[in-house]
């Protein structure tokens, strides 16, 4: 770790993780300022009462001042291409994040999750299970806490780390190297702040570039783009698949029907093989959730937590909100919340993991992606679709000719729309491939208007004519 006593240190960005970088620089002794490109950042008031010695910077990013410091460390929300950024590390500071932050001060093992899609739910399914083994487990990162808060103000470690990490995180790390790291999937995201998917896929890479002996890296075995980086994987490195069909080694996990139906197993040593727990004992629903249930198994496996424990806690998750939860049934359709299906990947395992015919509510803020990969499965699954949002036109164009398509202006609106289109026996689904931000403050709002309407719909208090 850096020393950063009486060195000038900029936190850049002052969302949830700028407010957590604050206080650990400041016990540190480091001389600290801040900046954020806004003229009013939320909480700003509450923030200079609480840190009187930090200097705030508000407004356009000054150059003058980023090329000043010993240390930059930047919020993950803000692209680095910013030229304040590149003139800083083109005079030599260093820009780092949070989660390089952590890794200097963090002295538990850390488990470090990260993939296109099911982050969220596979990082809360691993810290149950380190939970129902009894084991004290810091679980956030991304997602909840973000990681410094985790760290203990009186120096008292958990057993253990469990961290959701983004691909905008893992930017912004160099020395950080987990004990267990996962990459669960990998679909185009954030084309908008990449230079393509392979740019892209670097970034996530980086979780484990520092890792090597005694470390273990958890891939999934039937993702091609995943299953790839295997090549890319520091020497002394295990691996470990999961997968349906994943190959056999110590700790690889995969699903076996042996005649009483299909079971979640995990590889022994000596080519013995334990089931773990029946998948009909899983209370989340859809194929990505059986994929999240092995990819939790074989991460707690590898992080030293008992396969007993992970199967108690696989029969009691309920999966998280906003990711497929079943809302109601009306009229002999089934309505579905995935709001937090934000890009097309996640929204192709939500269409296929219903038995369909779907009607697909689709669109909002697309983030440059490409629809394209949405056309054969809306032509398998959809019965019709409809578009929200900002990006809907480009949806419209991507989609042109497959389906019948009908534009809505609300939320309210798009789920009277969905239902006039369905038929008993179908679903309707609100999967949009796409971020909320252009109509919605984030994912669960929009998910919870979307239950609001459906609900509303159903107790026969329509608001919208
Ligand atoms: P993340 O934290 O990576 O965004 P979440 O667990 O919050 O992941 O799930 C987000 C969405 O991604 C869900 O609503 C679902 O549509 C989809 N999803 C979840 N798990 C997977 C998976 N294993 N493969 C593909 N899509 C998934």
């Amino acid at each position: 770790m850096r020393e950063l006593r009486n060195q000038n240190v900029l936190v850049v960005g002052l969302g949830k993780t700028g407010q957590s970088v604050l206080p650990v620089l400041l016990r540190l002794g480091a001389r600290v300022q801040a900046a954020d490109s806004r003229a009013a950042p939320p909480g700003l008031d509450a923030l200079r009462e609480r840190y009187p010695a930090v200097q705030w910077y508000l407004g356009p990013f000054e150059p003058a001042l980023f090329a000043a410091q010993d240390l930059i460390v930047a919020s993950p929300g803000l692209a680095q291409s910013d030229p304040a950024f590149a003139q800083a590390r083109a005079v030599g500071v260093p820009v780092i994040g949070d989660i390089e932050l952590f890794a200097w001060l963090a002295k538990a093992p850390v488990v470090g999750i990260t993939g296109s899609n099911g982050k969220s739910t596979v990082t809360t399914l691993v810290g149950e299970m380190a939970q129902k083994a009894g084991l004290r487990a810091g679980v956030g990162g991304n997602l909840g806490t973000p990681a410094l808060d985790l760290l203990p103000a009186d120096g008292g470690e958990p057993d253990l780390y469990i961290l959701e990490l983004s691909s905008f995180q893992l930017e912004l790390v160099d020395s950080f190297r987990p004990r267990v790291a996962a990459v669960l999937n990998l679909s185009e995201d954030h084309m908008d702040r990449y230079n393509g998917f392979a740019d892209y896929v670097a970034a996530k890479a980086r979780i484990f570039a520092r890792m090597g002996a005694g470390d273990t890296l958890v891939l999934n075995a039937n993702d091609a783009p995943t299953r790839a980086l295997a090549a890319q994987v520091p020497a002394g490195v295990d691996l470990v698949y999961f997968g349906r069909q994943a190959p056999h080694g110590l700790g690889h996990v995969r699903v076996l029907d042996e005649g009483f139906g299909e079971q979640l197993c995990i590889d022994g040593a000596a080519g013995t093989t334990q089931m773990v727990l029946p998948l009909s004992a899983l209370r989340m629903v859809g194929e990505h959730n059986v994929e999240n249930a092995m990819a939790a198994l074989a991460i707690a496996f590898a992080a030293g937590i008992p396969a007993a424990a992970a199967a108690a806690a696989l029969r009691e998750f309920a999966g998280l909100p906003h990711r497929m939860i079943r809302v109601t049934e009306l009229n002999g359709v089934t309505y579905y919340n995935d709001s937090k299906g934000t890009n097309v990947g996640a929204t192709l395992k939500a269409l296929s993991g219903l038995p369909g015919p779907v009607v697909a509510i689709l669109g909002g803020d697309c983030k440059g992606a490409d629809f394209t990969p949405l056309r054969a499965a809306v032509v398998a699954q959809a019965r019709a679709v409809v578009l929200l949002g900002r990006d809907a036109p480009r949806l419209e164009a991507a989609l042109a000719g497959l389906v019948p398509m009908r534009h809505a202006r609300s939320m309210e609106e798009a789920v009277q729309l969905a239902a006039e289109l369905a038929k008993p026996g179908d679903q309707v689904l609100l999967s949009p491939a796409c971020a909320s931000l252009d109509m919605f403050q984030d994912y669960a709002e929009r998910g919870r208007v979307f239950t609001e309407a459906v609900l509303r719909l159903a107790n026969g208090r329509q608001a919208w004519s």
